[in-house]
């Protein structure tokens, strides 16, 4: 039987998972590379099946009631001026808004309160080394602890630096060409329920986003092939985002100036993890560490959910051989990864037009299909949800799960 687990990430994966293998009777640690629990982002989805997940663990009606209040997207011109509109209500589906919208820092805190309460969680630590035997996986860290354990669950989100330690290279990266910020501002009197969307000139993007916390979550994107700005530091990244923004036009300024003073400033190259495989001994990835399909897919923060319970109770089933629990989880989630992962590599160039006429056609397509007749067809391409995992297998567990 194997008892100690170490996670590695303190986010949706890796608390949903040490909060299930805590419940299945594992002794769980969980280590997180930032001095205290991490907050931050802005709307993540989780839809049908992640949504079960959350109902098993009974956080459904919590996560509903922490929503950000999103009623719909709007596409808005440089006046503000609505050109495209969908309200989810009016779809009786998800549609680029979803009824589960929740900030991403919620979520995180919303799993890490009652998985903190069953398992020890270590902040500002990360792991230096791991020396996988047959016996248990020895595990160095960056404090100068070393400990032993039966697992180790890699959970560090895209750029995770412990996946690079055990599997070096195998990552194949697929970038995205999108160039993406996050970050809150202050609220003003205008900002409503709507997510509103203005494209500017050059591939470039601005949106706002209403939360409850009153404030404001913007985001800042460009079409582009990447050079390399997820590694430069903040004060570069927002130089850059100054100066490829002062010219946008609508609330540019305003984003801009709410950018300097922002707590929460969040910068990528939008880049899929590709892996040949999830695990190495006792060693396992989850989470976008080890299929990150970006934001793009809409898809990030249900695989994350759907992967971390599947993985937990993979484990549990198969307690004495992690190899076997590795295969049965890898197994179970490859479908739904791949097929969360088959957005093609054009999407973002067709929401994020160079040419003010190009523009203008997605703005005038984007009216066209939110017309009443055929909003609900196109809510489905916005929406569509790869077919997961089944779960009932796992059902008989839930016995098992002390509380
Ligand atoms: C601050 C932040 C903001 C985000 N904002 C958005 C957003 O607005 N929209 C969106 O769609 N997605 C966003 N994401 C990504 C989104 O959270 C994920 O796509 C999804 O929820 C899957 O989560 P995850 O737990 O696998 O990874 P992540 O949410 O990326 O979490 C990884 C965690 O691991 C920690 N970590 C990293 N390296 C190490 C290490 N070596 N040792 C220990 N811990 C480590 C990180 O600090 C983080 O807490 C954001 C992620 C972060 C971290």
């Amino acid at each position: 039987m194997s008892n100690r687990i170490l996670v590695t990430g303190a986010s949706v994966a890796g608390n949903l998972t040490a909060w299930w293998l805590a419940r299945y009777g594992f002794e769980v640690t969980v280590v997180e590379r930032t001095p205290e629990f991490r907050n931050g982002g802005q709307n993540i989805d989780v839809r049908e099946i992640g949504r079960e997940v959350l109902r098993r663990m009974g956080l459904e009606q919590a996560a509903l009631g922490k929503g950000t209040g999103e009623e719909g997207t709007a596409w808005v011109d440089e006046q503000g001026n609505e050109l495209a509109k969908f309200i989810t209500e009016d779809l009786g589906q998800d549609g680029p808004t979803a009824e589960m919208e929740i900030l991403r820092g919620d979520l995180a805190r919303l799993l890490y309160e009652p998985a903190s309460a069953l398992s020890e969680f270590r902040f500002g630590d990360h792991v230096r080394d791991i020396d996988d035997s047959a016996e248990s996986a020895k595990v160095m860290f960056a404090s100068g602890k070393t400990e032993n354990y039966d697992a180790v669950i890699i959970a560090e989100g895209v750029g995770s630096s412990t996946r690079e330690l055990v599997f070096p290279n195998e990552n194949i990266p697929r970038f995205m060409d999108l160039t993406i910020a996050y970050f809150t501002i202050p609220r003003q009197v205008d900002d409503d329920s709507m997510w509103r969307w203005y494209n500017a000139p050059g591939g470039r993007s601005i949106s706002l986003r209403p939360d409850a916390h009153g404030t404001t979550r913007a985001m800042l994107s460009i079409q582009q092939p990447p050079e390399g700005e997820q590694w430069w530091d903040v004060e570069q990244q927002k130089a850059y985002l100054r100066n490829r923004f002062a010219d946008a036009g609508w609330q540019a300024e305003r984003v801009l100036a709410g950018m300097e003073d922002t707590k929460d400033f969040y910068f990528d190259v939008l880049r899929q993890v590709q892996m040949d495989r999830w695990s190495k001994g006792r060693v396992i990835l989850t989470g976008d560490a080890a299929w990150c399909a970006t934001p793009l897919a809409g898809i990030g923060a249900t695989l994350a959910v759907v992967g971390a319970y599947v993985l937990a109770s993979e484990i549990k089933l198969n307690s004495s051989h992690m190899e076997q629990a590795a295969a049965a989880y890898e197994e179970a989630m490859r479908p739904m990864v791949k097929q969360g992962q088959g957005v093609p590599k054009f999407a973002p160039r067709i929401m994020n037009p160079h040419s003010k006429l190009g523009i203008n056609l997605l703005h005038g397509i984007l009216n066209v299909a939110s017309k009443p007749a055929i909003r609900n067809l196109t809510a489905k391409l916005f929406a569509s949800e790869p077919k997961g995992p089944d779960l009932s297998r796992y059902e008989r567990l839930m016995n098992t799960a002390a509380v």
